[in-house]
């Protein structure tokens, strides 16, 4: 007897409560009792909070917080929480912490907490014109964005500056108004595009054009954390391994093939920590990538040089749109635990550390790949990850892990080989 296609069109799932949802899921996907148990437990995120989160509910999604160690930051200590999924990201910012601890650590600075609203206006008669009259307006515009949210200017931010810009597209000139507004503690999303949407009508009348979007850029660039680090020759094992990180940068500077990845890595530790501390991984995301081809060409996001001494010099700019206030970051309890381990008391050192973290991430990575590889320090604890997935428990894991390691071939058939000899 064949089976009817179950339907995709679960009519009123919304309305359900959460336990309804998963019924219903469970019955569209066939899972079995334990997995619709595990499911169910939604770990230590209420399910009322979750359910206000986000739409249609029917699970949590637990990833590790590890922290990392030997940070120091503008001459603080600090331990860094990170969340991730993917081993050897949490123990790399260590080992570059560790190695650059001696010679001062993580010295950080930003650019500012201003985020850009971008406001679309199309089939403008005379674009050129129409800029130069949107410019004039803007003491006016002023008082419509701050009167959006007096809370934040209170607190000391609010619109700051005007940009018009024209845009030559495919269909014609655009002409495209900046926002540009101090969003202090909070990412800023939601404030800015209340304003850019109340600034809508007042340009179509001023200009004569049509406005359609009317949103935040995430090429966050009047919003940078910078970070800087010097790794003595001494503490890094040498001047080949100096030369080889600043070969392995220059490598990336030059071929966006590379640069996506040693980026990637980078993003590895940052996004790390956006999620940990409830920020906008995809948000940060964008405004890094972007910013990476700023140039008009995709590069690094780091530089790596040679100092007078001899010594390694690494440095880091991107944008960093976080906050302390807003999204989950207030809401989740795990990430307002995160921020309280941080004890960083403004978004802009929240960006800053993050910043510091990228650049370790980095570090690491690239003098990983210039000496033994990536994969001698990425697979013990990959092997663990295959020893569990070949079934091992408890010390079992350890175990079938090192002997995979000593094997020095990570794969799930040898693991089941190893369980089953170590269970005899
Ligand atoms: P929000 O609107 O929740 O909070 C910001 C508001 O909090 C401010 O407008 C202000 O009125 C108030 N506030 C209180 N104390 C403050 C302080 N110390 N500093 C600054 N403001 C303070 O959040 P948001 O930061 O405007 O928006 C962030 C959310 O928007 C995130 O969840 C993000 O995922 C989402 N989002 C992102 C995008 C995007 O990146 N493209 C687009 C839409 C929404």
């Amino acid at each position: 007897m064949t089976h009817p296609t179950p339907t995709s069109r679960l009519s009123g799932l919304h309305k359900n409560s959460i336990a309804e949802r998963l019924a219903r899921v469970v019955d569209f996907a066939g899972l079995d009792e334990d997995t619709a148990q595990h499911l169910a437990d939604m770990g230590n995120l209420d399910p009322h909070l979750a359910d206000h989160l986000i739409e249609n509910v029917i699970a949590t999604m637990n990833v590790p917080v590890g922290v990392a160690t030997n940070m120091k930051v503008d001459g603080r200590d600090v331990l860094i929480p990170m969340a991730t999924e993917e081993s050897s990201v949490v123990a790399a910012v260590c080992n570059a912490a560790r190695q650059c601890y001696g010679s001062g650590g993580f010295v950080t600075s930003t650019s500012g907490s201003l985020m850009i609203a971008q406001v679309q206006l199309v089939d403008t008669p005379d674009p050129a014109h129409a800029r130069i009259r949107i410019l004039e307006r803007k003491a006016e515009i002023q008082a419509l964005c701050d009167a959006c949210d007096p809370l934040l200017v209170e607190l000391g931010g609010g619109f700051r500056d005007l940009e018009v810009r024209i845009v030559d597209t495919a269909g014609g000139p655009m002409v495209i108004t900046h926002l540009i507004v101090d969003t202090r503690d909070a990412m800023g999303a939601n404030a800015v595009n209340t304003m850019a949407e109340t600034i809508a009508p007042h340009l179509e009348g001023w200009t004569g054009g049509r406005v359609y979007l009317r949103i935040l850029s995430n090429l966050a660039d009047r919003r940078l954390a910078r970070a800087r680090a010097t790794w003595t020759c001494e503490a890094i094992g040498g001047a080949d391994v100096r030369d080889g990180i600043v070969s392995a940068y220059r490598f990336a500077a030059a071929d966006p093939y590379r640069a996506a990845t040693h980026n990637k890595g980078i993003m590895n530790g940052v996004s790390a920590v956006v999620l940990a501390t409830g920020n906008d991984t995809r948000a940060v995301e964008a405004g890094a990538h972007a910013y990476a081809a700023r140039q008009g060409w995709y590069s690094s996001l780091t530089t790596w040089e040679v100092t007078a001494d001899g010594d390694l010099a690494g440095s880091i700019e991107l944008p960093l749109a976080v906050g302390l206030i807003g999204g989950a970051t207030r809401l989740h309890p795990t990430a307002r635990a995160c921020l309280k381990i941080l004890g960083v008391d403004s978004a802009e050192a929240l960006a800053r550390v993050i910043a510091a973290v990228g650049l370790a991430q980095n570090f690491s990575a690239l003098k990983a790949l210039a000496t033994t590889g990536i994969q001698k320090g990425h697979m013990s604890l990959h092997a663990q990850n295959i020893a569990m997935m070949a079934g091992a428990q408890g010390n079992e894991i350890a175990q079938v892990a090192a002997a995979l390691v000593a094997q020095g071939t990570v794969r799930v058939d040898i693991a089941k080989q190893e369980l089953a000899r170590l269970r005899g």
